[in-house]
């Protein structure tokens, strides 16, 4: 992802407001790597079950504003993250060995 303009990008909720770098939606995504042998980790590795996942977070722009009415609780809300994020894998990780944890 592009992080050059992620100072001044739009909400991508409400597409008025600037994004608020932390106030983004975050979400981690685990890419199996092959069995944990138990040594060898690198930087952004987790161990899951014996399987070695190597994380990647993903980050939906989001304002200040957004937020706030989001941490309110509103099932609905979590709908358009959820799709871009469901968009992003289907074009960018078609990698079957992504998954949602
Ligand atoms: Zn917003």
């Amino acid at each position: 992802m592009d992080n050059d303009n992620s100072n001044n990008s739009l909400c991508y909720y409400c597409g008025r407001e600037i994004a608020d770098p932390n106030s983004a939606y975050k979400k981690a995504l685990y890419k199996k790597i092959g069995w944990d042998t138990g040594s060898g980790f690198k930087k952004g590795e987790v161990s899951i079950g014996g399987i070695r996942y190597k994380v990647n977070e993903i980050s939906v722009p989001r304002c200040k504003k957004c937020k706030k009415t989001q941490a309110n609780g509103c099932w609905l809300i979590w709908l358009p993250p959820l799709l871009f994020s469901i968009a992003i894998i289907v074009l960018n990780f078609k990698d079957k060995n992504w998954i949602w944890c």
